[in-house]
Order: structure tokens, then sequence, then C-alpha cells
């Protein structure tokens, strides 16, 4: 912590821990991480990141090879240390289940660029850009009976080599030649900010896209 002092640095460790649920924080704070449970090291690292009362906090893949109920604890903890210090909270992730329940705004990046911004309750379920489309067919839970669950094709592309036009229109279903000689601007579409040349054309749901299509990887 720069800028304060040993004393004060060790009372706002203290007290951060505290926050997070550690028990006895004062005692474990002079504990090494190998001390501490893995639950634990991860209430820790919270609290390390909301100490020093951030503007911003940047959660990124906060819930990887979590299970579901360990998943909901990690995700309440920096939203309720969020309130504590009066940070706004960035999520980063693939999880189409953590952003309904745990953001406002949605922006979906795809090749570092904008694909779609949408509010919380609408962008993940009503995705309207075809990349977007793709992560709500991937879940078991929107598979068609007798079907395998669709897969995007192709890889994402190289970030040095971005393909001209659309960086999705190599594994777009929608893909026509304007796609691939020009990039789309965002621009509101329907009370949503998307960057797809045929964002009126989409159907809707837009995930219907993929759900057609049987994997073929
Ligand atoms: S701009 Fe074209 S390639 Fe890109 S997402 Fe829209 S339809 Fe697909």
């Amino acid at each position: 912590m720069a800028g304060v002092s040993r004393k004060e640095a060790r009372t706002r460790a203290v007290a951060g821990l505290d926050r997070v649920g550690i028990p006895d924080a004062a005692r474990r704070s002079r504990a090494f991480p190998h001390e501490y449970s893995g639950g634990m090291r991860q209430r820790a690292v919270i609290a390390m990141a909301t100490v020093n009362e951030p503007d911003v906090v940047v959660a990124d893949e906060p819930t990887t090879a979590l299970d579901e109920e360990r998943r909901d604890q990690v995700l309440r903890l920096p939203a309720e240390q969020r309130e504590a210090v009066g940070a706004a909270l960035v999520l980063v992730t693939h999880d189409m289940d953590v952003v309904g329940g745990h953001a406002d705004r949605v922006p979906v990046m795809y090749a570092g660029r904008l694909t779609e911004l949408g509010a919380a309750d609408e962008a993940p379920a009503r995705p309207r850009a075809p990349c977007t489309a793709g992560l709500p067919a991937s879940l078991p839970r929107n598979a068609l009976p007798e079907r395998h669950l669709p897969a995007l094709r192709g890889t994402p592309p190289v970030p040095g080599a971005l393909p001209t036009g659309c960086a999705f229109a190599p594994r777009c279903p929608l893909a026509a030649d304007a796609c691939r000689t020009a990039e789309p601007e965002p621009r509101e579409v329907d009370g949503r900010l998307l960057a797809c040349h045929r964002a009126e054309e989409l159907p809707h749901p837009a995930h219907a896209l993929f759900l057609k299509e049987p994997r073929t990887a």
C-alpha cells in the first residue's frame, strides 16, 4: 500500500479480510497463503482488490472451473465489496449465467471489437448479433431434441491478422459480401448498440441461427 504507514496498512488489511468474512482476521493477516484454504485465498484476493477503495474493480473470468454453488459465493463477494467501497465492477466472462445475474449492462466483444451492447436482462437471453447468439446456443438447456450442441465453425482470428471487414465473417452463418469488405460500425437497432451489417435481418432470437446447425467439428 503506497502512501500509508505500516500501521495503517495493517489496519486496512485486517479490515479488508474481516469484510470478506475471514475469521479472526487480525491473526490470519499474518498467515502464509498455504495456511489458507482455497476458498479463503479467493476471499483474500477479493479483499486485496478492494482494500484501497478503487473506483473500478476488474474481475477477469472469476468463476472459471468453479461449481455452481462456489460460483455464486465468489460472485456475491465482489458485488458486496463493490457496494462497500463504492466501486464499479467489470466482469469479464464467457459464462452466460454469470452475465444475467450479476451485470447491469453487457457489452459483447469479438476479436477485441464491440459487437453488441444491451441491458443484462436482454442481451444474453435474447441476442441480436450473430456472434452473441452462439453463446446461448451452446448451452445444453437450449439444445434441440436429438441434436448435438451447435459449435461455431472455424477458429478465432489471430489478433495481429484480423480479416478485412467483420472479424466474425469467416464463422458467421449470415456473412454476405459486404461483411468481408467493410468493418461494421456500432449503431442503434431496437434500443441496442449492434455492430452488424445485417442487424435488421436477424431472426429473433438470433441463436436459432446456430440451433439449426448440427455440430460438424
Ligand atoms: S456483419 Fe456480417 S459477418 Fe459480421 S456478424 Fe453481421 S452478418 Fe455476420
